[in-house]
C-alpha cells in the first residue's frame, strides 16, 4: 500500500470562502479537531497576509504537536521571514512558497517572464531552505502552464532543494485524464523527481476536484491538498473526507492509504461547519445528511435482509453515530466534565463551570442531551470571547395571527450601559431584527438567514446562521438556543460583534504599517 499524505488548507484555502472569517479560537478548535483526524500536514493560514493571520498560524504551530503546520507565502523574503517567525516553533516547520507559471498569469498577473519567475523561484526556495527543514514549492495556474517550462521550473526549484512539489489546479480547470498526464509527464521528464513528493491541489469549478485528486494519485502524487466538506475558495476545493474515503474503500483498486482515522471524519466536519457556518448539503457524500439514508423501498428492504446489497460505506466508518443520549437532568458535573473531554474539548474549568450551569439549565427543559447538543452548548459558550461588545441582555417578542409582531430588545454595550428598544416588523424575526438595529444604531443589512435544529425531536436547539453586511463588509454570525426568536437575536449580535472585532484588527494593522 502506498501511503498518501493528506495536506489540509481549511483553515486557508477554507478560509477564503465568500464570507467566512474565523477568530483565534475558532482556528484553534479546528487545529486541534485536524490533528485528532490524523491529518499530515495543516495549512494553517497565509502568515504575511495580516496580523491576525499571523497570531493565528504562530498559536496553530505552537499547539500542534502530532502533524506538521505550515503557512502560505509569496515568493518574496518578506514574506517567507514573517513565515518563519509564525512557524518556527512547530513540531516540523514547514514553508509553502508560490510563484504563478501559466502564460496569463506570469504575463498580466506577475509582469514577468518566464526566466525572472524561474529566478525568483529558484531564489525564494534557496532562502526559505536556510530556515526550513521542508519546503514545499507550488506552480500557481500549473493546469494551464506549458508542460515543458513546468518541467524546467520544477527540476531547477528541486535543485534549489524544495522537498515537495504541487501542481495545483487553481482555477479549477482541468480533467481527471490531464491531470494525471501532468503528473505522469514530470515524472518521465524532471530530474530528481523521485527524491521528492508529489501534490495535488484541486479546484471544485467543475465538480472534478476529488475525481482530479484521485487521478493524481494514480499518476504518482503522495500528497493530496484539500479542505474538510470541500469549503474554499469559489466553488471550494477536494474534500479531504472524499478522498479519504475512496481511497479506503476502493484500495482494491488504488493500493494506497492514508493515516487518517476516519471515525473522526463526522465531528471535524460537524465542527467546520458549524464554527464557518457553511452548512453541509443533505446528498453531500460521505457526510450529508442523507449520505446514509435509504429512501426506496426495494433499497430499504435490501438494506433490512443484507447491508452490503446497497451500502458501500457504513456510516459507522466516519463516525456517525445514531443519536445516543448521553446525558440527562440527573448528570453530575463529573460525568459532564468527562463526556466533554471525550469528545475532545480543552475548557477551562471557569468555562466547565459557566456550561454547566447552562447545561442543568437545558435539562430542566430537554430531557435527553446529545453529543450534538453539548457541542453546541460549548460552541456557543465559546462566542462569549466577545465580552468587550455588544451583549443580548433579553427579547420580548408578541405575535398574534391578526396582529403586527412587535419586539423588545435590552442591550448591553461594551461600556456596560443598557440600551433598550422596541419595534414592529411584518413577522417576528423582522421586529427583532428592527429592533436590534434601532439598538445598535447601525445600517446592518441581513444578506443570509438560515436556521436549522440540532438534532430531532420538538424540543431540540435550534441554530441560527445570519451573514451582515455593514458599509460594504461581511461578517457572519451563530446563535444557539432552545428558541427560535433567542437564536435569532444572538446570531444577529455574533455577527455585528465579529464585524468589530475584524474592524478593531485591522485599524491594528494600518496602525502597525504606519
Ligand atoms: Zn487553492
Amino acid at each position: 500500500m502506498r501511503k498518501i499524505n493528506i495536506f489540509d488548507t481549511t483553515l486557508r484555502d477554507g478560509e477564503q470562502s465568500a464570507g467566512v472569517n474565523l477568530n483565534l479560537h475558532e482556528k484553534l478548535e479546528i487545529a486541534r479537531q485536524l490533528e485528532r483526524l490524523g491529518v499530515d500536514i495543516i495549512e494553517a493560514g497565509f502568515p504575511a497576509a495580516s496580523k491576525g493571520d499571523f497570531q493565528a498560524v504562530q498559536a496553530i504551530a505552537q499547539t500542534v504537536r502530532n502533524c506538521s503546520v505550515t503557512g502560505l507565502s509569496r515568493s518574496v523574503q518578506s514574506d517567507i521571514d514573517a513565515a518563519w517567525e509564525a512557524l518556527k516553533d512547530g513540531a516540523e516547520p514547514r514553508l509553502h512558497v508560490f510563484i504563478a507559471t501559466s502564460p496569463i498569469h506570469m504575463q498580466y498577473k506577475l509582469r514577468m517572464t518566464p526566466e525572472q519567475v524561474v529566478e525568483t523561484a529558484v531564489e525564494s526556495v534557496r532562502y526559505a531552505k536556510k530556515y526550513f527543514p521542508i519546503v514545499q514549492w507550488s506552480a500557481e495556474d500549473a493546469c494551464r502552464s506549458d508542460l515543458p517550462f513546468l518541467a524546467t521550473i520544477v527540476e531547477k526549484v528541486i535543485e534549489a532543494g524544495a522537498n515537495v512539489i504541487n501542481i495545483p489546479d487553481t482555477v479549477g480547470y482541468i480533467t481527471p485524464k490531464q491531470y494525471g498526464d501532468i503528473f505522469s509527464f514530470l515524472k518521465e521528464n524532471v530530474r530528481n523527481i523521485e527524491k521528492i513528493i508529489l501534490s495535488a491541489h484541486c479546484h471544485d469549478d467543475l465538480g472534478m476536484a476529488v475525481a482530479n485528486s484521485l487521478a493524481a494519485i494514480e499518476a504518482g502524487a503522495t500528497q493530496i491538498e484539500g479542505t474538510i466538506n470541500g469549503i474554499g475558495e469559489r466553488a471550494g476545493n477536494a474534500a479531504i473526507e472524499e478522498v479519504a474515503v475512496a481511497l479506503y474503500i476502493r484500495k482494491d483498486y488504488y493500493q494506497a492509504e492514508t493515516r487518517l482515522n476516519l471515525q473522526e471524519i463526522k465531528r471535524t466536519s460537524n465542527l467546520v461547519s458549524k464554527l464557518t457556518g457553511m452548512i453541509v448539503p443533505p446528498n453531500k457524500a460521505i457526510v450529508g445528511k442523507n449520505a446514509f439514508a435509504h429512501e426506496s423501498g426495494i433499497h430499504q428492504d435490501g438494506v433490512l435482509k443484507e447491508k452490503t446489497t446497497y451500502e458501500i460505506i457504513s456510516p459507522q466508518l466516519v463516525g456517525v453515530q445514531s443519536n445516543s443520549m448521553v446525558l440527562g437532568k440527573h448528570s453530575g458535573r463529573h460525568a459532564f466534565r468527562t463526556r466533554i473531554q471525550e469528545l475532545g474539548y480543552l475548557l477551562t474549568e471557569e468555562e466547565v463551570n459557566r456550561l454547566f450551569v447552562r447545561f442543568k439549565d437545558l435539562a430542566d427543559k430537554k430531557k435527553d442531551i446529545t453529543d450534538d447538543d453539548l457541542i453546541a452548548l460549548i460552541l456557543d459558550e465559546k462566542l462569549d470571547t466577545y465580552k468587550n461588545f455588544y451583549q443580548l441582555c433579553s427579547i420580548q417578542v408578541q405575535y398574534g395571527t391578526n396582529q403586527i409582531p412587535t419586539a423588545v430588545v435590552v442591550l448591553k454595550d461594551g461600556e456596560g450601559n443598557d440600551i433598550q428598544e422596541a419595534a414592529t416588523g411584518a413577522g417576528s424575526v423582522e421586529a427583532l431584527y428592527n429592533a436590534l438595529e434601532k439598538a445598535l444604531q447601525l445600517p446592518v443589512t441581513l444578506l443570509d438567514y438560515r436556521i436549522e435544529s440540532v438534532g430531532s425531536g420538538r424540543d431540540a436547539l435550534a441554530q441560527v446562521y445570519v451573514k451582515v453586511s455593514l458599509d460594504g463588509k461581511e461578517a457572519s454570525g451563530r446563535g444557539t438556543a432552545q428558541d427560535v426568536l433567542e437564536a435569532s437575536a444572538k446570531a444577529y449580535i455574533h455577527a455585528v460583534n465579529r464585524m468589530f472585532v475584524i474592524e478593531k484588527m485591522r485599524e491594528e494593522q494600518a496602525l502597525a504599517a504606519q
